[in-house]
């Protein structure tokens, strides 16, 4: 994958009329609410930094990387350019003169060296599967794209997928070993174009030897830039089907061969569409069609949704370039949730949901975060 050069950029951000249609959507200049965070002034230094007028590049880097890539702006802005690709060229410039801030390099680093940003030992990526005692298969009809946050740290959620499909009647299998890397998003938020390539090399040919039929993936993250990027890079990899297991699993409660928990009386119940899956890949019928056939949930929708969804304030890796801009954004996103009077708020991403739990924590003790895997009765 290549990044366009910011100076091949220049056309497009001309386009920018500073109307500010952007502005009032933007979840980092909700958080901060000064002008020099809205998408325009991004827009408009970012044509500054590539004419060469920045003496001292770092308060536009770090206004940059307070933006969580949501692309919310490429939705609201009718300009005829993409903002967000505008972003990533020049996080890409700012990573390769070292001027991109350093809380990036240590999961960089751990990365390049394990595989995954958390430095764990990548043996270790497997382990999980134990807890799928013999609900897996070696076939590769459906091969599980497990991904970094799952496989380390939700290893039951993982387990629990295992079971459901197993119950389907497609059992998934698992990328042997210490093959399946990093998908290389948080390299690519990061502007380390040169790492996320390498990390994408890796997983395509781990994947093609393999040669399986689909690939199911759990988390919307990696689904939604494998997606995007992957086939591009590889013809063979652009014919495999790529699925997100709510796809499937809204199939499997049809088909009567998976149940869904209930509530015990009527409760009302909203769903946060994780970025990378609403916005960047447009699914957003299955995680509503599983929610509304559980038994007492009344459906509610945020009115921030869908291609319109709010972040949770995790994007673009601002859980450690910006904590407190993390947690605002996190905050005013569970706020919405509670204006609906909303009991429960369900997502399909695991790191909204440690994101929005946290903020259910501080500001909405009534309300319930939960994981969609929750819902299903396996
Ligand atoms: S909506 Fe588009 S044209 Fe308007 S200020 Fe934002 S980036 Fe510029
Ligand atoms: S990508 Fe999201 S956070 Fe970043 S400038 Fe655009 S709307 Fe704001």
């Amino acid at each position: 994958m290549k990044v366009k050069p910011l100076k091949r950029m220049q056309r497009q951000m001309v386009l920018c009329m500073l109307c500010s249609n952007c502005s009032a959507t933007c979840c980092s200049f909700k958080a901060r609410g000064w002008e020099s965070y809205t998408p325009r002034a991004r827009v408009v230094m970012s044509r500054f930094f590539s004419e060469g007028g920045f003496a001292d590049p770092a308060p536009f880097a770090e206004r940059l990387f307070a933006c969580t890539m949501c692309r919310e702006c490429d939705v609201t802005c009718d300009a005829g350019f993409s903002p967000w690709e505008l972003f990533q060229s020049a996080r890409a410039e700012l990573w390769a003169s070292g001027a991109a801030p350093s809380a990036l390099k240590p999961f960089n680093d751990a990365i390049k060296e394990a595989g995954n940003p958390f430095a764990f030992n990548k043996e270790a990526r497997g382990d999980w599967a134990t807890r799928a005692g013999n609900m897996l298969a070696t076939d590769n009809k459906n091969l599980l794209f497990a991904g970094c946050i799952p496989a380390f740290k939700q290893g039951d959620a993982l387990a629990k997928i295992a079971r459901a499909y197993h119950a389907m009647g497609k059992p998934l299998s698992v990328i042997p070993g210490s093959r399946e890397l990093c998908c290389g998003l948080p390299a690519l938020d990061s502007g380390n174009v040169d790492l996320f390539n390498d990390r994408m090399a890796a997983n395509i040919k781990a994947i093609l030897d393999l040669a399986p039929e689909r690939v199911v993936f759990a988390c919307p993250s990696c689904y939604s830039f494998v997606k995007e990027h992957y086939g591009k890079e590889s013809t063979e990899f652009g014919k495999i089907p790529l699925v997100f297991f709510t796809d499937d699993v809204i199939e499997g409660i049809h088909a009567n061969r998976l149940k869904v928990k209930g509530f015990d009386s009527e409760t009302l119940v909203s769903y946060h569409d994780p970025c990378h899956l609403g916005r960047f890949t447009r699914l957003w019928d299955s995680p509503r069609d599983i929610i509304k056939a559980v038994p007492n949930a009344r459906y509610l929708e945020l009115d921030n949704c869908k291609e319109h969804t709010a972040c949770c304030g995790a994007g673009g890796q601002m859980m450690v370039t910006n904590p407190a801009d993390n947690k605002a954004i996190a905050d005013k996103r569970v706020g919405e949730a509670v204006e609906k009077n909303a009991a429960v708020l369900v997502n399909t991403c695991f790191t909204c949901q440690d994101t929005l739990q946290g903020a259910a924590f501080r500001v909405a003790e009534d309300l319930d975060v939960v994981h969609i895997l929750d819902l299903v009765d396996v």
